[in-house]
C-alpha cells in the first residue's frame, strides 16, 4: 500500500510517499517514486499521535451480585468506555494512549495489570494501562506507574510525603508519573472549593518533593500536566547540565495552553464550572510561557488529560477535568495555525518523544520511517473543526463527539484543523468525510 502527500518526519516536511506492508503493519520505505498511490492526501501526514495521559474510566467488571460495586461500575461507564474513548481518539488522530488508573479497580500489581491490559487489547487503537501506586501496591516491570500526591484522600493517594516515600523505596529505578497536584492543605476537597485547588505554591512543592524522590530512589520521573511558568522554571533548573537519561520529563495539557484565568473572568458561571481543572487554569502569562516551553522543547510532551466527566458531574458536583480526545486534531491545527508551532515540533511532542519516553510499552511507535509501525494520522489544517455544544450539531457533516460524556471545553468554537484519516498498524481505522467512517462502528 502506498500513501502520498506532505509527510512530516523529524527532518522536515517533504512531498513524498510512504510504502506500508499491511500484513506486517509496518512502514517499509519512504521516497519519491515508489509507485501508484492507493491514498493521496492533502494536508499533513503525521506519525500517529500518542496521548500520554487519558482517563478512559472503564475497568474490569465486578460480579453483578456485588450490587454496590456493579452500580459504581455502571456509573463510570456513563462517563466513558474503552470503545467510546478509542472512537474519540481516532477522531482526534490519536493512535495510542496511556490509560490512567484512577478508578475503583486500579491495577496495582502484575495480576491486576495483566487483567486490565487483556481486556483492552482488542481496541482499534493501542491503549496501555498505567499502574497505580498505593500503600500496598507492587511494581510491574516495564510499566509506567502513577503516584498521586493527595488532593482528596483515597486508597490511591498519600496523606503525607513521608508515607509516599516509604512506598516509593520499593520502586527504585521505575518509571513514575506524578501529576502536578498538591497536598490538601486547605481542608476538605468538596464542591466549589476545588476551584482553588493546587495553588501555584503547592504545585511547586509537589514538583520539588517529586524531584527529591527522583534523586533518592533513582526514579525515571515524569511530571504530568504542569500549569505554571514557575513550575517550568523549576524543571529547567533541575535539568540544567543533566544528561538525557537523568532529566525529568514533563507534559502540558491543551486546556492550560488554550485557556487562562482571563477566559474565566470573561465567562459565565457555567463555562467557569466546565473549565474547572486540577491544577487550575493559571494567568495569561503562565499560558504563554507554557506555549513557548512546549515549542522550545523544555516541555517534552503534549498530553490531553482527557477526563470525561458528565455535564452533571461538572455543573452540579463541580468536578475537575475536561474531555479532549475528539478534538486533539483541531487543537493541533490551532498549535500550527495560531500558536506558530512547526509540523516537525508537533511530530516530536505528540509522537516521537512520547514514543521514546514510553518505548517499553509503545515499541516501534512515533515516527514515519522504515521499520516503524504504520500508525499514521492525516490532518488537514485548512478544514475547520466546528466543536458542538452538547446536543447541537457540529464537527462537520455527520460527525459528533464520540466521548460518552458528550461535551468539549471547546464547545461553540471553530478549531483550525481536522483529522481526515487515521491508519493503525497499516489498517485504515478512520476516514472523514466518507462512508468509510462506518469502520468505527463496532
Ligand atoms: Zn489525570
Amino acid at each position: 500500500m502506498i500513501i502520498s502527500g506532505q509527510v512530516v518526519t523529524l527532518q522536515g516536511v517533504v512531498a513524498q510517499q510512504i510504502e506500508v506492508d499491511p500484513a506486517a503493519g509496518l512502514i517499509t520505505r519512504l521516497g519519491l517514486h515508489l509507485g501508484a498511490a492507493d491514498w493521496e492526501f492533502s494536508g499533513l501526514i503525521f506519525p500517529g499521535f500518542i496521548d500520554s495521559h487519558v482517563h478512559s474510566r472503564e475497568f474490569a467488571p465486578p460480579q453483578q451480585s456485588d450490587v454496590p460495586a456493579w452500580r459504581r461500575y455502571q456509573d463510570h461507564l456513563m462517563r466513558e468506555t474503552w470503545v467510546a474513548a478509542a472512537r474519540a481518539a481516532l477522531q482526534g488522530g490519536v493512535t495510542a494512549w496511556l490509560d490512567m488508573p484512577d478508578h475503583p479497580e486500579p491495577p496495582m500489581c502484575q495480576a491486576t495489570h495483566t487483567k486490565k491490559w487483556t481486556l483492552m487489547r482488542d481496541l482499534p487503537v493501542t491503549a496501555f494501562p498505567a499502574v497505580a501506586i498505593g500503600p500496598n501496591s507492587e511494581p510491574v516491570p516495564g510499566a509506567p506507574h502513577q503516584l498521586v500526591i493527595g488532593h482528596s484522600p483515597s486508597a490511591l493517594t498519600f496523606a503525607s510525603a513521608n508515607e509516599a516515600a516509604a512506598v516509593l523505596a520499593r520502586y527504585r529505578g521505575c518509571h513514575i508519573i506524578i501529576p502536578c497536584k498538591g497536598y490538601n492543605e486547605g481542608g476538605a476537597a468538596d464542591g466549589r472549593s476545588r476551584a482553588c485547588h493546587t495553588p501555584e505554591a503547592q504545585e511547586i512543592r509537589t514538583i520539588t518533593t517529586a524531584l527529591d524522590w527522583k534523586d533518592r530512589f533513582a526514579l525515571n520521573l515524569h511530571l504530568a500536566h504542569i500549569s505554571a511558568a514557575a513550575s517550568l522554571e523549576t524543571i529547567i533548573d533541575y535539568n540544567r547540565g543533566k544528561s538525557a537519561d537523568s532529566r525529568v520529563t514533563c507534559d502540558v495539557t491543551p486546556h492550560h495552553l488554550f485557556f487562562s484565568t482571563e477566559t474565566l473572568n470573561q465567562s459565565d458561571s457555567t463555562i467557569q464550572d466546565l473549565l474547572l481543572t486540577n491544577p487550575p487554569l493559571r494567568s495569561e502569562l503562565d499560558r504563554r510561557r507554557l506555549l513557548s516551553g512546549l515549542m522550545d522543547g523544555d516541555i517534552d510532551l503534549l498530553a490531553s488529560d482527557h477526563e470525561p466527566h458528565t455535564l452533571t458531574d461538572k455543573l452540579r458536583l463541580h468536578r475537575c477535568g475536561v474531555p479532549h480526545l475528539d478534538t486533539m486534531g483541531g487543537f493541533v491545527g490551532w498549535l500550527l495555525q495560531v500558536a506558530g508551532f512547526t509540523p516537525v515540533r508537533i511530530a516530536e511532542c505528540f509522537s516521537a518523544v512520547p514514543a521514546h519516553i514510553w518505548r517499553e510499552v509503545f515499541p516501534g511507535h512515533g515516527q514515519l520511517a522504515p521499520g516503524k509501525r504504520a500508525d499514521i494520522t492525516v490532518l488537514d489544517p485548512d478544514v475547520q473543526t466546528s466543536v458542538p455544544f452538547p446536543g447541537r450539531a457540529g464537527l462537520g457533516a455527520g460527525r459528533q463527539l464520540c466521548t460518552r460524556c458528550g461535551w468539549s471545553p471547546f464547545g461553540g468554537r471553530e478549531l483550525p484543523g481536522s483529522i481526515r484519516a487515521v491508519f493503525v498498524g497499516g489498517d485504515l481505522r478512520y476516514r472523514w468525510p466518507t462512508e468509510e467512517s462506518a469502520l468505527l462502528e463496532r
